[in-house]
């Protein structure tokens, strides 16, 4: 494909892609599409919708920087599964991306897909207010909005919501401009349409959400709280952030959350020294330089020396300006507070990589693994050492323990390429690229990268045929979102 197509296709798809994605919220599964069955699945069926979600994710990711942190990855996967446990969403299939942008955003999207951006972390002021945004789009998937959304399209004979799924799919699959014309030309259209059956949604979204937060143990209080924070800084601003496009925060919607989020008893939980944590790595991303951040955190630690967010942030801050030595008296108390707490050890084996005091790192996240075996974070920092170390083939081994657990990762089918690589396994590293292309919506590179691979492994009948097999499954994959798009 021309260059010239792929940057078309970044601007074009930029702007809609984030603006269309609570508008299509979400899937509702396959088997149990309610009574709108007909109407909807005259357009995209169960499986269909489910197969649509995760091409667009590949797309998505294909077109959007993403941030690879382990532990912010694995925070957002940890929280969200908590949260859909207590909410009504029956298939909890979920896929996570979290987007390297500071905006507001998240968003839930068919196929059980959870979007968030670096920059609900830095809006978001405590953790129930995270769960709070994150509750209302899992009550986007749970109430199948995005199926109600094409029926309501369907009576009023606007099919544009499937010519502008269809044309997202277009692109994944490779189809180039015909598919960006889609887009362009259905797309203002559908948006004015969307919002107005959005506006219902949007209130049932936080109405749930509001229910479910309270159940997963948060105080519900915290969804009104953001929303008047929200209000107040953005009412005079002629370019709020994302989320506040797709979910205009007016008078009406704060008194509504907030007269039902009165009603419930008080005493949920409001905040967690984690979610701290995760905000301070979140702001170190965003901040212009180290050197800013480590003013930053500084200033905030002098303010309130007890806080530990802040403290952890310094610390990190220190680290990544080579300030090392201050760094590590600055971590200290967080870990003699407590040694065995994961991100503290994560912090310090950061700062003892940068040291080149590498036999220290690993000794220290030996001892963590030991108690907390599956952690992932953890084992990514455990590959990140043993490649640092020249150890390609024992990296090997902990990334295919890494890939068994986190199969639909791109990160580490990438990080699998270049270790085996490294290791000299040529045809693993055609295997890997292909799975990445897979995940990232590159079908064609994805096939072609199994070729390669193939010719390296003639010899081996067994091997040749399992690619032989995920190459047709590819292949199939490709042909069907192709089918759709008719
Ligand atoms: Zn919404």
């Amino acid at each position: 494909m021309p260059l010239n197509v792929r940057t078309c296709r970044m601007n074009l798809l930029r702007p809609s892609l984030f603006a269309l994605a609570c508008l299509l919220a979400p899937p509702g599964t396959a088997s149990d599409l309610p009574s709108l069955g007909d109407a909807s699945s005259a357009i995209v069926s169960p499986e269909q919708e489910h197969q649509l979600g995760r091409a667009w994710l590949s797309l998505l990711r294909g077109q959007v920087p993403h941030l690879s942190d382990a532990q912010l990855k694995d925070y957002v996967e940890t929280s969200v599964y908590r949260l859909s446990e207590t909410s009504q969403l029956q298939d909890r299939r979920l896929e996570f991306v979290l987007l390297d942008s500071p905006q507001l955003n998240a968003f839930a999207a068919p196929g059980g897909i959870i979007g968030v951006n670096g920059g609900l972390f830095l809006y978001a002021q405590t953790e129930a207010e995270y769960a709070a945004v994150l509750a209302h789009e899992l009550a986007h998937l749970s109430q199948r909005h995005f199926a109600r959304g094409l029926e309501a399209q369907q009576r009023l004979q606007l099919p544009m919501m499937a010519t502008m799924l269809a044309g997202i799919i277009a692109a994944a699959a490779g189809a180039g401009d015909a598919g960006m014309a889609a887009i362009a030309s259905s797309q203002a259209a559908a948006m004015q349409e969307m919002r107005r059956f959005s506006r219902q949604n949007e209130q049932e979204a936080d109405r749930i959400g509001l229910l479910n937060l309270e159940k997963a143990g948060y105080d519900p209080r915290a969804m009104p709280s953001m929303f008047e924070r929200l209000m107040r800084q953005y009412r005079y601003d002629a370019k709020p952030p994302e989320f506040l496009l797709t979910h205009p925060v007016t008078e009406s919607r704060i008194a509504d959350t907030r007269n039902r989020a009165e009603q419930y008893r008080p005493g949920g939980r409001q905040d967690d020294h984690r979610y701290q944590l995760m905000r301070a790595r979140v702001q170190l991303v965003y901040e212009q330089t180290s050197g800013m951040a480590v003013k930053r955190f500084r200033a905030l630690l002098d303010e309130n020396p007890k806080s530990v967010a802040a403290r952890y942030g310094l610390s990190l801050a220190l680290t990544k300006s080579g300030q090392l030595n201050e760094a590590r008296e600055v971590l200290l108390p967080l870990l003699n507070q407590v040694p065995n707490d994961i991100d503290y050890n994560l912090a310090a084996v950061a700062l003892d990589i940068t040291a080149n005091r590498i036999q220290e790192a690993e000794m220290r996240v030996k001892r963590l693994l030991a108690l907390y075996p599956g952690n992932y974070p953890l084992r990514q920092a455990q590959a990140d050492l043993l490649l640092k170390q020249n150890q390609p083939a024992a990296a090997e081994k902990v990334i295919s323990q890494l890939l068994a657990s986190r199969p639909e990762d791109p990160d580490i089918w990438y990080l699998a390429a270049e270790v085996r690589g490294l290791s000299g396994d040529i045809v693993g590293v055609h295997q890997a690229r292909a799975e990445y292309f897979a995940l990232v919506g590159n079908y064609d590179q994805a096939i072609e990268q199994l070729d390669f691979a193939k010719r390296r492994a003639s010899g081996n009948f067994q091997l040749a045929a399992r690619m032989d097999a995920r190459q047709r499954a590819l292949k199939e994959e490709k042909k069907m979102i192709e089918e759709m798009l008719r």
